[in-house]
């Protein structure tokens, strides 16, 4: 894959697109930028690595579902998130050709990433980046979502048998649905920030 021609299809599609070689820049970037602010989280691995939610915190109103405080639960927090000004989460796949592809479970951060935010900020690691559409598919299926499978510590046959989808009925499936960004939505400003490390899964 070749960095360049991403970022360059991301623009053609309508994203404004940062590019650091470290997480530590995209963190001060995003902090400088974010200020007095409502930010909600959509349940990032990534995000969690990055330690933004305690940057971001000192001088916004931010809500992170990863980040419940005692009396507070998932829905709880997760709701507060599709209301705020901005919205921030990754991704589970990137294409060269500029598509976005994420599979949820309780769809709080697809919701959160499509529709009611001043700005909605991508932050996606290298190992996020795949050549096509097809290939986006596939690791959302079969790497993102058994190893959050596994993370989560569910009855999944991905997260018991090991890293590959094998198409689950169970009660624990996490993929309920997937969402393919074609492009940057409608009247609402979208912003990719590539990192060029592996972070998130
Ligand atoms: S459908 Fe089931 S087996 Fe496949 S990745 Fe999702 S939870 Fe795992």
């Amino acid at each position: 894959m070749d960095i360049n021609i991403t970022i360059e299809n991301l623009k053609k599609k309508g994203y404004s697109v940062s590019y650091f070689e470290r997480s530590e820049d995209a963190t001060e970037y995003l902090n400088n930028i974010i200020d007095g602010k409502t930010v909600g989280f959509g349940d990032s691995t990534t995000l969690f690595s990055i330690k933004l939610f305690e940057k971001l915190k000192t001088h916004n109103e931010v809500f992170d579902p990863q980040n419940c405080q005692i009396g507070e639960n998932f829905n709880d927090i997760a709701k507060k998130c599709l209301t705020t000004e901005i919205f921030i989460t990754s991704v589970n796949a990137l294409t060269q050709t500029g598509e976005i592809v994420n599979i949820d479970d309780t769809g709080n951060r697809i919701a959160g990433s499509l529709f009611g935010h001043e700005k909605v900020f991508f932050v996606v690691g290298i190992n996020k980046l795949v050549d096509s559409l097809e290939d986006a598919i596939y690791r959302g299926k079969n790497i993102a979502a058994p190893k959050n499978a596994k993370r989560l510590g569910i009855m999944t046959p991905c997260a018991i048998k090991g890293y590959k989808c094998y198409n689950c009925s169970t009660p624990d499936r996490i993929c309920n649905a997937m969402i393919i960004h074609y492009r940057k939505m409608s009247n609402i400003e979208m912003e990719i920030i590539l990192i060029n490390e592996e972070l998130g899964f």
